[in-house]
């Protein structure tokens, strides 16, 4: 068993790592309300975006074909892990590939979706949550259904991402009468489509707003429908595995950072005439994070590789997701808890991380759905 990271991958772990502490931590203090650098002016975020794809890493994970960088999961997540170091790393490596469009999309809406996504032309956003339905994919109420002109889709979403800026979203649907799993399809909605609007903002802890999305009567022409009708369960929910690690990748990062972050200020701050570091209750939080880092980056890495080799990693990810979101949050808190006062103010990044790891053990799968995942699979 070798559990060195191929030289390769280390070399795109080091150039990133470099790039993060070099270019974008100096900024953390400048701009320390920001929740990603899509936040930051302009003049610096520009340039910073070229850097990046001049290192060849912008959409990292689009294949190469599509004018991505092409990365295995293993080496996405390495990237992710390091990107996820600094609170303003994550707009500069935005995310700029949507794997339900290369899954299930025709040659044309790749060509006119796919592609300038990539390059950063187009934004897109994910619309599957409803009011009634979110954790509960198979719940969803939005219909679609065969109309003279095309499909219409009547029905409301909500907790968007992106929804606002996107060009184009990817709703999910359900054929008009079908239940569950049944009938589910995606279509591809395009900004400005009559009978599509967006609804009240909905703002969210880290600072990143998501939106409500409304259909009504909304008429798409049959070239909008992805994969089909009836065909979004299993090849349009598969990319919610990968995300699943790309999560988990991000606690890595975050915690990565937030317990240097301890073990610095634990050096340097005294109380009582003696270094917090010297305290046995300051040393086992620190003992414990780092412990619980090490078990989840091999299990972060694990999956990725095992995905990589063509495994199919559902309990693995599952497992990955919530425990990485539930060590990150503790792990947080230590950092927290070692600053004291300092930790809830802005002058660390800690309150930011703080509130930054909340949302990633509902989304993306919640933590009881992950492990209602591993024991199904488990008890079945
Ligand atoms: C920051 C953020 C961004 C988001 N962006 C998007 C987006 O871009 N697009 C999109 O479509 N959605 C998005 N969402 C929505 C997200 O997918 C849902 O919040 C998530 O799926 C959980 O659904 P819910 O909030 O309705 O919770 P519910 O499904 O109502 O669950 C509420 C609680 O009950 C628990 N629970 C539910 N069922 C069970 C059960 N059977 N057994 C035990 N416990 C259970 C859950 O784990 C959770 O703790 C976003 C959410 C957040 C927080």
């Amino acid at each position: 068993m070798n559990f060195n990271l191929p030289d390769e991958t280390k070399m795109i772990q080091d150039t990133v790592r470099r790039f993060v502490d070099n270019e974008l931590i100096p900024l953390e203090q400048e701009f320390p309300d920001r929740a990603n650098s899509a936040d930051l002016p302009d003049d610096i975020q520009g340039p910073l975006i070229k850097k990046v794809e001049q290192l060849g890493l912008a959409a990292m994970d689009a294949p190469e074909e599509i004018g991505g960088a092409g990365l295995g999961l293993l080496d996405s997540c390495i990237v992710t892990e390091q990107v996820h170091r600094s609170t303003v790393g994550r707009g500069v490596f935005a995310m700029r590939f949507a794997p339900v469009l290369h899954e299930l999309g025709t040659d044309e809406q790749k060509q006119k979706y796919l592609l300038p996504m990539v390059a950063g032309e187009l934004q897109g956003a994910s619309a599957f949550s409803e009011p009634q339905a979110a954790g509960d994919l198979a719940g969803i109420k939005t219909t679609i259904e065969k109309h003279n002109d095309g499909w219409v889709i009547n029905g409301n979403k909500c907790w968007i991402s992106y929804a606002k800026r996107a060009d184009f979203i990817l709703v999910l649907t359900r054929l008009k009468g079908t239940e569950r799993h049944d009938g589910l399809t995606w279509v591809i909605v395009e900004k400005g489509t009559p009978g599509c609007t967006i609804g009240r903002e909905q703002k969210m802890l880290h600072g990143q707003s998501t939106y409500e999305v409304f259909f009504e009567n909304c008429v798409v022409s049959e070239t909008q429908l992805l994969g089909g009708p009836g065909q979004g369960w299993g090849a349009g929910t598969s990319f919610l595995y990968t995300g699943r690690l790309g999560i988990a990748a991000r606690s890595l990062g975050i915690a990565d950072r937030c317990l240097d972050l301890a073990i610095d200020y634990a050096k340097q701050r005294h109380t009582f005439g003696k270094p917090l570091s010297s305290r046995q209750a300051v040393q086992w939080m620190i003992a414990d994070s780092a412990t619980e880092l090490h078990a989840t980056r091999l299990m972060v890495y694990d999956a990725a590789w095992r995905a990589q080799q063509g495994e199919n990693v559902v309990q693995q990810t599952a497992m990955v997701k919530s425990y990485a979101t539930e060590m990150v949050s503790r792990v947080v808190d230590r950092a927290v808890q070692i600053h004291g006062a300092a930790g809830l103010s802005n002058e660390t990044i800690l309150e930011r991380c703080y509130r930054d790891v909340r949302p990633m053990r509902i989304y993306e799968g919640s933590s009881e759905a992950m492990r209602s995942v591993v024991a199904r699979n488990l008890l079945r």
